[in-house]
């Protein structure tokens, strides 16, 4: 059994993010996307609402969603997982990943991270630079699923 763990924010889940699981989803037998709980301070969205969100949309049986605090190779290896997925966008996405790769193999030496690429008309999105258009009133439409466009057009009226 060949598993995945796809960790990340998802605040919110965009196409980017579920380009990746796609991808995923054909190279391993069970990918989980892992959402880890309490980074950022000020997130948009609560853990629930964007394991919601993640579940409205996912893409493949094969695919389930979880939550995790604390290290990522721990929680993999609890997992049984073998794998790491990551997205890679641009060049400056990839200093930082290769830093925190080699810290992950040298924590965890059996756990493999794997770098996968979204397709190019995602490749530029980050959930940070949506929520940022949206809150000044640019257009986010078919950069992130309608179920997630919806529920942001909500958190601002709410808010
Ligand atoms: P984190 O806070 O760990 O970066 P994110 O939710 O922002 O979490 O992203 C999770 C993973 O998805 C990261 O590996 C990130 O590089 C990748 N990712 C995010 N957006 C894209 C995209 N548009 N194309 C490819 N990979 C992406």
């Amino acid at each position: 059994m060949r598993r995945a763990i796809y960790p990340g924010s998802f605040d919110p889940i965009t196409k980017g993010h579920l380009d990746i699981i796609e991808r995923s989803a054909m190279l391993f037998d069970e990918v989980v996307v892992a959402l880890l709980r309490n980074i950022e301070k000020q997130p948009m969205f609560t853990t629930d609402e964007r394991v919601e969100m993640i579940r409205e949309v996912l893409p493949a049986s094969n695919v389930r969603v979880d939550t995790f605090e604390g290290l990522l190779v721990h929680y993999a290896v609890a997992q049984q997982a073998q794998f790491v997925v990551r997205g890679i966008r641009a060049i400056s996405d990839y200093e930082y990943e290769l830093q925190m790769a080699l810290m992950n193999r040298r924590i965890e030496p059996n756990v493999e991270t794997v770098f996968l690429m979204a397709g190019e008309a995602y490749s530029y999105i980050s959930s940070r630079l949506i929520k940022e258009v949206f809150k000044l009133g640019g257009s986010i439409h078919g950069l992130v699923p309608e179920s997630v466009e919806r529920r942001m057009r909500e958190k601002v009226k709410l808010t």
